[in-house]
């Protein structure tokens, strides 16, 4: 038996080619990619311009999921939303939800668990499962935009994973959701955040589209870095630096560095000088994140705080960022899948994964 199509993930021309070869008109193509994407219908039956026939055999040749909300938890004083979704093989990711006034921005996941085990971030120490799917991501993002009731202005992919070891899907997926035909995200309202994979920043620089780059940074000597991020070893600060202002020669655009301060860590005087010479040439932003506390908790406003001062000191341009969603555990670095993952991954696993991931 044929595998069903996965018709959430089709651009609009693979559309037209699979309506085609069903021997529909080409019409039904685009309200089917209309229902799909921008009414966000989460099965077959909700496509109501097909007739009950034409369902029916699209039901025998594809299939439209959408995660399932396996939770919730709300966070009124910081207008924040923890969402545990659950995929089609029961796996567990987060989506956070934040809004600001009358706009929403949606902090997504794009791999189930992370195989790049930051020190300061919960996903790291859960392991790393599975990437997720182009439409796995769609449909992460279209159930809480219907939980919700109205249009979400700004997607992040900075949740659970590495969109950079993704790179397929997460680009499919940007795709489909600034497909004007679709769901119509202006590409400046998306924000892909990785810890610095090279080759995939450089890559980035020729697809032509206008996202914002943020690379988490952490640390602006190799030494703190390596061991607060392990794939700093991979690649190295010079090596990511200059990726960075690669890509910023062919798009112009300017990278936010991401800065998670950790006490005694990384929050030197030796850092900031660093980051000074480091950053020399770039059109850049830092955002001072201050530490979130994995199990949730008072993040380290304090030292966030003393941090941006040196930076002010320094001539760095920077801003720092409220921490959003701490409380319910839903800031950065606290994302750990809820439930599923309160079994956690054994540590030779663990290790396995860095090593295949982290190689060159
Ligand atoms: S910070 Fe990002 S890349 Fe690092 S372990 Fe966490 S999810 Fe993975």
């Amino acid at each position: 038996m044929t595998a069903k199509a996965d018709a959430l993930a089709f651009l609009p021309e693979e559309m037209r080619t699979f309506i085609a070869d069903l021997g529909w008109e080409p019409y039904r193509a685009d309200q089917i990619f209309k229902r799909l994407h921008a009414k966000m219908a989460s099965s077959i039956d909700e496509i109501s311009e097909l007739s009950l026939a034409m369902r029916a055999l699209l039901k025998q040749k594809a299939v439209i999921e959408h995660p399932v909300i396996a939770g919730r938890t709300v966070s009124r004083e910081e207008a924040t939303v923890k969402f545990l979704l659950r995929l089609a093989d029961g796996k567990n990711i987060e989506a956070v939800l934040m809004h600001y006034n009358k706009r929403s921005s949606l902090c997504i996941s794009s791999q189930v668990g992370c195989p790049l085990g930051c020190s300061f971030c919960a996903t790291g120490a859960m392991g790393f499962s599975r990437n997720m799917t182009a439409s796995e991501i769609m449909g992460e993002i279209y159930v809480v935009a219907k939980a919700l009731g109205r249009r979400i202005n700004n997607i992040l992919y900075m949740g659970m994973g590495e969109p950079f070891y993704n790179y397929e899907a997460v680009m499919r997926s940007i795709r489909l959701l600034t497909a004007p035909e679709g769901y119509g995200l202006s590409q400046r309202q998306i924000t892909v955040s990785t810890c610095g994979i090279v080759p995939e920043i450089k890559r980035l620089a020729t697809e032509g589209i206008q996202i914002r780059l943020a690379v988490s940074l952490h640390a602006a000597t190799d030494e703190v870095r390596s061991t607060i991020m392990p794939v700093n070893r991979v690649y190295p600060l010079s090596v990511l630096i200059s990726a960075c202002k690669e890509y910023q020669a062919g798009t112009g655009r300017r990278i936010t560095f991401e800065y998670t301060v950790i006490p005694s860590v990384n929050d030197g005087p030796d850092q900031i000088r660093a980051l000074a010479v480091l950053l020399r040439g770039l059109k850049y932003h830092i955002n001072v994140i201050p530490l979130n506390p994995a199990g949730g908790g008072r993040p380290g406003l304090r030292e966030a705080l003393l941090f941006s001062k040196a930076l002010d000191s320094a001539g760095l341009i920077y801003t720092l960022r409220q921490s959003r969603g701490t409380t319910v555990g839903g800031g950065c670095g606290q994302l750990a899948g809820d439930k599923t993952f309160s079994a956690r991954q054994p540590e030779q696993d663990r290790k396995e994964d860095k090593k295949r991931w982290l190689k060159k």
